[in-house]
């Protein structure tokens, strides 16, 4: 039985991980949350984990109060990540954090040899050329967890990155798709975070809306396969069915569909490269009746041509323009900032930011770190 660890199991991907486990059984040797103190510890009485980590120190008390007597060790912090990450039994970990606190984990993750089923995005979009010459020279597969990656990494199965000729993600376009600019300029938080067909996190619920989450992918998917941006393409598709595809040089197009499960996706990370039985809905054709497709609307989303901006350029640019998200996002859902005013100060950080080509981990975290503070400053206005 495969011996796994998940980082973010409190989380929407993490929760659903464990139904994953329910249903195919895996050991389970470690858990993380972030400071959901009541469901961590309901999870590690049902699993029995080796080990547990709280994020956040300031409840550790309160954890270990629930989980006396039990044999698990309770840890804290980034060290107790890393220790995860390290931890000599675990096969595969599954990296189901948000944000760009992922980084490290899974660096730590591929150099102690380990497989990684991939939710965290914003690792590759901070990243994504260190973790995949990594991931090459320790020999670790990152299978992704991303509906749309995880779409693309079965198309092309059995086939040659070299007959590729574009990769076309699906987005479901998001709770505004219909709205103006004038619709756009109104829009609240509790809007934003009801997505038609997903049930996320609050984070990627909101870069969703923006369609920034379009563009993380975009980026994500250049450092999964290898594919340069000009040869990747959004449409939307608001059924989210198709979860994307891959066009090749004889105009053969591949696709995965299904109904929007992420149990789906992540069974298929865990369980790669075999498949098993599972009980999920299954999808009926008849019943969808339309699958149909729209140009993204640029003009009125701003987020997606910035990431393929930062995309193009590289270096330290992914990483900036993903801490300036995080940060707005994070205003945005306090109600400190419009809806609109994301793309507008992602784009004065980016704009302010002398990027560094090839940066090592350091020169990556130090703009991530200048990139939250300076957003943060320029919010706050202090
Ligand atoms: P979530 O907010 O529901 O869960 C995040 C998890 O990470 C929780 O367990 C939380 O406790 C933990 N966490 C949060 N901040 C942390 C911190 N600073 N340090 C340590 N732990 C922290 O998020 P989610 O929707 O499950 O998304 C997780 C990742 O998967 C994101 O990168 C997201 O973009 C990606 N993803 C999610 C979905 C989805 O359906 N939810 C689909 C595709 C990709
Ligand atoms: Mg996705």
């Amino acid at each position: 039985m495969k011996k796994i660890g998940i980082l973010g199991s409190t989380g929407s991907i993490g929760t659903q991980t464990l139904d994953v486990v329910d249903e195919c059984g895996f050991e389970v040797i470690a858990l993380t949350a972030n400071s959901r103190v009541d469901l961590l510890a309901e999870q590690a009485l049902k699993y029995h984990p080796e080990l547990v980590v709280l994020m956040n120190p300031d409840s550790l008390d309160e954890l270990e109060y629930k989980l006396k007597g039990q044999n698990i060790k309770v840890l804290s912090g980034m060290e107790g990540l890393l220790q995860i990450v390290n931890h000599p039994e675990i096969d595969l970990i599954v990296n189901a954090l948000v944000g760009a606190v992922g980084v490290r984990p899974t660096l730590e993750a591929i150099r102690s040899g380990k497989d990684i089923a991939l939710a965290n995005k914003e690792t590759l979009v901070t990243a994504g050329e260190l973790v995949m010459a990594e991931a090459a020279k320790h020999e670790v597969q990152i299978l992704p967890v991303d509906s749309e990656h995880n779409a693309l990494f079965q198309a092309l199965q059995g086939e040659e990155v070299k007959w590729v000729s574009r990769l076309i993600l699906t987005a479901s376009g998001g709770p505004f798709r219909r709205y103006t600019a004038e619709d756009l300029e109104q829009v609240t938080p509790t809007q934003a975070l009801k997505h038609p067909n997903w049930d996320m996190g609050g984070k990627i619920t909101i870069d969703s809306a923006t369609l920034m989450n379009k563009g993380l992918e975009v980026i994500e998917a250049h450092w999964l396969f290898g594919i340069d941006y000009d040869h990747i393409d959004v449409v939307v598709h608001p059924q989210s069915i198709i979860h994307s595809l891959v066009e090749f040089h004889d105009s053969s197009i591949l696709a995965e569909l299904g109904l929007p499960d992420m149990r789906i996706p992540i069974q298929y990370a865990l369980t790669y490269p075999e498949r098993e039985k599972n009980r999920l809905e299954r999808l009926d054709l008849v019943k969808v009746a339309q699958l149909t497709f729209e140009e993204p609307k640029k003009e009125l989303f701003p987020c997606l041509d910035l990431a393929y901006r930062a995309g193009r350029r590289g270096g330290t640019l992914p990483a900036v323009m993903n801490a300036a998200n995080e940060v707005a996002v994070a205003k945005f859902m306090q109600g400190k900032i419009t809806f609109q005013e994301i793309p507008d100060y992602i784009t004065r950080i980016m704009n302010r930011h002398q990027v560094i080509d090839s940066p090592d981990l350091e020169e990556i975290l130090a703009a991530d770190n200048w990139a939250r503070g300076e957003t943060e400053r320029m919010v706050e206005g202090c």
